[in-house]
């Protein structure tokens, strides 16, 4: 089992963060299941589904994504005189977004430090809260040396986006209810960055079932998870362009719990292309009538293009979250661009 945090706490943070957050439900995706499958004969008129899909539509959240319950678990068990002082963070736009939703809730100030790559849509919804934000430099590093200036001289509590044990316990709450809501659970496949939420439902999952295959998949390109892994020990990667933005970043050269709670937990990360996360966005569009953001299109994506192999049985995809610019979503749904 995986280092310092164990499944109470994941049971502790459901209860905690429950007035914050809503039970997503775990939709069954008659499209998805329906599809031919790799391992389905060619030619077969009506191929029967080897896999029934259920998505996870963390989408719902009231912020539009997941990232509320990390944050949330994780402002809440700060002491009363801490939280008064207010709270700090660095991020690439939803873990920003969910620590400024919590601290409006609470009453307590909050300070967001952003990089200028964030997609517009997701500074003005920080901006709505009453956060203030701080645009610094062009990458996540910058931001987040920033935020802990931030701490040191001006006494914010910095809550980390996904390397710290209460946001882990908290994204670890979406295992909790995927085990009410899909029975029998052979398989989840989770959109993987800093690996906050797969480190999460990994453990709450394999506490329960160690059998529950669990499937990380990042974009092709600055995978630092996957990076990381291969190499054993925490990797900086370049940044580059991509329609899953919420996935870009490093895992931290510190890296405390992610990457040993992956080493363990998490049996395979697929990357996907581009055209993958696209087409992901595109089927969630059509077959759901969703507007879901790149990252959380990841893992249909990795369905479509047939990356992951041998899946069978009961298979749920965390559908992580909705916060895309319109103009992307417009052009990605132009009928000449599929
Ligand atoms: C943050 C985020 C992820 C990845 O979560 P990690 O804990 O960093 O691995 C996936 N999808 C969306 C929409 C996110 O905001």
């Amino acid at each position: 089992m995986p280092p310092y945090i164990t499944v109470h706490q994941v049971w502790q943070a459901a209860q905690r963060i429950e007035p914050y957050i809503r039970n997503t439900p775990a939709v069954y995706s008659k499209s998805l299941s329906n599809l031919p499958q790799p391992s389905s004969q060619a030619g077969a008129a009506e191929p029967s589904p080897t896999c029934n899909f259920y998505l996870k539509l963390e989408n719902l959240q009231d912020i539009g994504a997941f990232k509320v319950r990390g944050a949330a678990n994780a402002i809440l068990t700060l002491s009363e005189e801490e939280r008064a002082k207010g709270v700090a963070t660095f991020s690439t736009g939803n873990h920003g977004l969910a620590v400024a939703y919590v601290a409006q809730r609470l009453g307590i100030p909050a300070v967001v430090c952003i990089s200028n790559d964030v997609p517009q849509r997701k500074v003005n919804a920080i901006q709505n809260t009453g956060a203030e934000i701080r645009v610094v430099g062009h990458s996540q590093d910058e931001a987040e040396h920033y935020c802990y200036e931030l701490e040191k001289n001006e006494g914010f509590a910095v809550i980390k986006p996904f390397d710290d044990a209460n946001v882990i316990a908290g994204q670890g709450t979406i295992g909790l209810e995927l085990l009410k809501e899909v029975p029998q659970l052979d398989a989840v496949i989770v959109p993987l960055s800093g690996g906050g939420l797969i480190a999460g439902v990994g453990l709450a999952l394999k506490s329960n079932h160690p059998k529950v295959r669990i499937i990380g998949v990042s974009m092709e390109q600055g995978a630092a998870m996957y990076e990381s892994i291969q190499a054993g020990h925490p990797v900086a990667v370049k940044e580059m362009p991509t329609l899953a933005d919420s996935l870009r970043g490093g895992i931290g050269l510190e890296n405390e719990y992610t990457l040993a709670m992956v080493q363990s937990l998490v049996d395979e990360i697929v990357l996907v292309s581009e055209e993958a996360i696209a087409d992901g966005m595109r089927f969630m569009f059509r077959e759901h009538g969703m507007v879901v953001e790149g990252a959380a299109a990841t893992g249909v994506g990795a369905v479509l293009h047939q990356l992951i192999p041998d899946l069978t049985g009961n298979v749920a995809i965390l559908i992580t979250g909705r916060n895309v610019d319109d103009n992307l979503i417009l052009n990605l749904l132009q009928p000449s661009s599929s």
